[in-house]
């Protein structure tokens, strides 16, 4: 490998064969085929062979498998190949459906795209990481995440953070000077290294290796297997089947020692310890959830949200308050200006050659000279016809310089005219720009763009007529409430200045940094530029939805207070002047005072990103679970804060990584709609464990009464174990394509610390289901009674109503809270399907001889088939009753 950190600038880009405008297209194809593409070996997804193993480390197969063993021992063949068939088939669907879930998982995590920003033939472009090859430039900008090693051709005031590399938790100040050879990684500044994080500053680089060259490549930390920590809730599961196996383990000894004190044989209180062991445990369940949060990730991506973490799809049901950042996300994002104003006077942006008053004409263009000169945005494809210009950067700027150049100004005139020197970015931290040129050999001009009233503050002359005007008190009030009326009618209204100075004044400190403060002041202030950006159509009626969920929308925005009034107003929140307080009130008040607020504020305006922080944690301390958006380095802290962290799809790497939702198209609507979704995959669940739970009662209940009232066993394990796992087994899982509706939004949210087995859960597994097994063990009792001797058919009529009764009280669990003729119960072809083919499966179990033989069946009558519809009706009727009564109008409500 060659070492580029020793060698000096030219020597590097000689080395590379490229230059500062980077390489051509036809080269950098060249040597894309040549050197491959600049991509990592994928992480594995779980092994197959693992998670085929771990379907065996559950509470229900080491049941299943002692029973099976005990049943060997007590010479019960037929029990023990059942039982051991049933586990065969259990890890077999657990298996393909956990391993589909996660690759469907995997997957997800593998669609965040990475884009890197290269100057190819002296253009700025935007490509794939996986593009960018040996000699490319590329440009780095705070906030992102380098997709290449190179070496540092430029390096304003750049900060890497190497962390992840070096294992050095300062960001390491890059520069562009040579460095002794054989430095180690951590000191050799003059390089970047791919995978590590700019946090400060910008810079350029040749790219010195791509792909499995890199640094991070070699060491291949990506290969690891990647494996996704268990959500609270799947954990809770987890440890909910581990009692429920422990629970019956004990009803399990105390059923057998009962049995035999009643004088029964070992041989049948083996086979009824095994049955309650297999009845007891809803097979399934943990699979099921990882198959629903699976399903429902993938919902939220056709919604255009990209979930980063599982845990993050079970938490948004809960989700009470939304901070929502204004640009971009409540507004189009699609920036033009609409007004330039020089004093009080409005102008439209005149095209070169129209009338103006020449005064004021030359007001406006130095206007949008300023807009242009401190400015980062740069178009992406200049030769192209201006309609279809593709603009880089942020959309503000975007727009200044678009303006800029319909009003015949060219960047590259004025630069030749007025070199670039150095410039300070914008950040949302201090809200403006500045950008330093060199008018003649001794000045320099500082142009300035950024929220008004903070140039207003630094001005000491304004433009009046055209004319370079003293800002007095009465000028600044008059211009003020030009601002005003601007911000009010929900513009975004940038301020421009310039200064002239010599350049003595210029003051640069001992590290070679120029000292901002030693001319950012005195400035003329040359207009205000007021950019339309329009709100999104949806924008308002997503606010209602979210309301009407119960789920509180606050705007937190770096813009105008009035800008953000006039923008909330329009959709839909009202707001008094007691529901806004601005980053600079925040900063006055101690964060108890906060948490006292926080709870009627509605719009946080000129704020920072430091502020977010803040909010977030008062909220979070009040109970509230919190969604936060963020884009910007600086947002990080707040997003990791966060119940759930939101980042823009246009954010940076930075924003990104730290978020647990990605938000592809930057739409508010997208998150209500991905709430949704996590309300969805709440109530899914639930649904899942209220039938698996209810099948498993039925059975104990039936085992326990023919214990006690001393009868031959209602259902032999064999039977439970089809039912439990051939009948159940397709419609729980169809229960995980349930969509949701209208309802779910206007529900209040999930409480976060709600018990699994809510109110109308426990009603419905409880009463209902309890009073309904009490007449079907009465029904079983009183016709052995009739027909002693008859026992095979009357195990093969429970059998039947046990697994008709759940084929068809499922079409009834689909709502808790509407009664069944209030919604399509068929809506569901999944479950539709489902049920049609678990019933055939039932048919094959009653009359198919082979399985007859095994299940101990035998061939039902028309009669007893009659018995079965009625018992699964009155099922359902009795489901229906404790809905209607006991949850959607609870007479009991405490
Ligand atoms: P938000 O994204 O919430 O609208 P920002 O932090 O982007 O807030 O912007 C805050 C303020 O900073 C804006 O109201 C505007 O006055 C100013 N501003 C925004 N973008 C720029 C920019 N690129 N250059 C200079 N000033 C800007
Ligand atoms: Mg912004």
């Amino acid at each position: 490998m060659l070492d580029f950190h020793n060698l000096s600038v030219t020597a590097v880009l000689h080395k590379l064969k490229t230059n500062t405008n980077g390489l051509t297209p036809e080269i950098a194809e060249k040597r894309l085929i040549k050197h491959g593409l600049n991509s990592m070996p994928e992480a594995k997804p779980l092994s197959g062979l693992l998670i085929f193993l771990s379907q065996f480390n559950n509470a229900l197969i080491y049941i299943l498998l002692v029973t099976g063993a005990l049943s060997l021992l007590i010479g019960a063949y037929k029990e023990a190949y059942v039982i051991f068939g049933a586990v065969i088939i259990n890890v077999i669907i657990g298996f393909i459906q956990e391993r589909k879930a996660n690759q469907a998982i995997s997957k997800l995590r593998n669609l965040v795209e990475h884009k890197a920003l290269v100057l190819r033939d002296g253009q700025e472009i935007v490509i794939d990481s996986k593009q960018v090859t040996i000699g490319d430039i590329i440009l780095i900008k705070a906030g992102n995440r380098m997709p290449a090693d190179g070496r540092l051709i430029e390096a304003a005031d750049l900060q890497v953070d190497e962390a992840g590399l070096t294992g050095e938790s300062l960001p390491s100040n890059k520069k562009t000077a040579p460095v002794a050879s054989g430095a180690s990684l951590a000191d050799r500044e003059n390089m970047v290294y791919a995978g590590t994080m700019a946090v400060r500053g910008l810079g350029k680089a040749a790219v010195t290796a791509t792909g499995v060259n890199t640094e991070i490549g070699k060491i291949a930390v990506m290969v690891k297997e990647t494996h996704e920590e268990p959500t609270p809730l799947q954990k809770k599961l987890t440890k909910f089947s581990r009692l429920l196996g422990l629970v019956f383990i004990v009803v399990c000894i105390i059923i057998v020692l009962v049995g035999l004190c009643q004088g029964r044989g070992w041989h049948e209180m083996l086979i009824t310890g095994v049955a309650v062991g297999v009845a007891s445990i809803p097979e399934g369940l943990t699979v099921s959830v990882t198959v629903i949060l699976a399903i429902g990730m993938r919902r939220i991506l056709k919604k255009k949200a990209l979930t980063r973490k599982l845990v993050a799809a079970e938490t948004l049901g809960s989700t009470t308050v939304i901070c929502t950042d204004k640009t971009g996300t409540l507004t189009e994002g699609k920036m033009h200006v609409a007004h330039i104003i020089i004093g009080e006077n409005e102008f439209e942006i005149k095209t070169k050659g129209s009338r103006q008053d020449r005064q004021e004409a030359k007001a406006v263009s130095l206007a949008l000279q300023a807009a242009m000169m401190c400015n980062d945005a740069v178009v992406e494809n200049p030769l192209d016809e201006l309609g279809s210009w593709r603009i880089i950067g942020s959309p503000t700027e975007a727009a200044l310089l678009s303006a800029a150049i319909q009003s015949g100004l060219r960047k590259e005139d004025l630069l030749k005219i007025e070199p670039k020197i150095d410039e300070l970015p914008f950040s949302s931290e201090h809200k403006y720009m500045l950008s330093l040129h060199e008018a003649d050999e001794n000045k320099y001009i500082l142009y300035e763009k950024g929220a008004s009233e903070i140039l207003l503050a630094k001005a000491k002359s304004f433009y009046h007529h055209g004319e370079l005007t003293p800002l007095d008190n009465q000028a600044l009030a008059k211009l003020n409430s030009t601002y005003e009326k601007l911000t009010n009618r929900g513009l975004r209204v940038i301020g421009l200045a310039r200064r002239v100075f010599s350049k003595k004044e210029l003051f640069i400190n001992d590290q070679g940094k120029i000292e901002w403060s030693s001319v950012d002041k005195d400035l003329d202030f040359i207009g205000f530029i007021a950019i339309k950006d329009p709100l999104r159509a949806e924008a308002k009626e997503t606010i209602a939805l979210a309301k009407q969920a119960g789920i509180r929308t606050v705007i937190i925005t770096g813009d105008h207070k009035l800008t953000a009034k006039a923008i909330a107003e329009e959709i839909g929140i009202k707001v008094k002047a007691a529901n806004i307080i601005t980053g600079e009130e925040l900063d006055t008040i101690n964060d108890e005072r906060l948490k006292k607020v926080v709870k009627m504020i509605d719009i946080y305006a000129r704020v920072s990103p430091h502020h977010k922080l803040r909010i977030v944690k008062a909220l979070k301390e009040l109970g509230e679970v919190v969604a936060m958006t963020g884009d910007g380095i600086n947002d990080s802290p707040a997003l990791k804060a966060a119940d759930i962290g939101i980042s823009l799809g246009t954010g940076t790497d930075i924003a990104k990584e730290t978020s647990d939702i990605v938000l592809l198209d930057n739409n508010f609507k997208t998150i209500v709609s991905t709430i949704r979704q996590g309300r969805i995959i709440f109530r899914n669940i639930r649904k899942v464990i209220t039938y698996l739970i209810s099948d498993s009662f039925s059975e104990i209940i039936l085992i326990v009464g023919s214990l006690f009232f001393n009868t031959p066993l209602a259902i032999l394990p064999a039977q439970i174990l089809w039912i439990n796992i051939v009948n159940d087994g397709l419609p729980h899982f169809s229960l995980a394509f349930e969509k949701g509706d209208d309802s779910i939004m206007q529900e209040k949210p999930i409480a976060k610390n709600e018990n699994l087995l809510n109110k109308e859960m426990k009603v419905i597994i409880f009463g209902a289901g309890i009073m309904r097994d009490l007449f079907i063990f009465v029904l079983f009792y009183w016709l052995w009674r009739k027909t002693a001797g008859e026992i095979e058919y009357l195990r093969t009529l429970m059998f039947a109503i046990l697994g008709v009764k759940s084929l068809m009280t499922i079409f009834s669990l689909r709502r808790f809270r509407a009664s069944l003729w209030q919604y399509n119960p068929f809506s569901n072809r999944y479950l539709v399907a489902a049920v049609g083919a678990s019933f055939l499966f039932l048919l094959a179990g009653i009359y198919w001889r082979p399985l007859q033989l095994i299940l101990g069946t035998t061939d039902l009558n028309l009669p007893a088939w009659a018995v079965v519809f009625a018992v699964s009706t009155l099922s359902i009727v009795l489901i229906e009753m404790v809905k209607k009564y006991f949850i959607i109008h609870p007479s009991y409500k405490s």
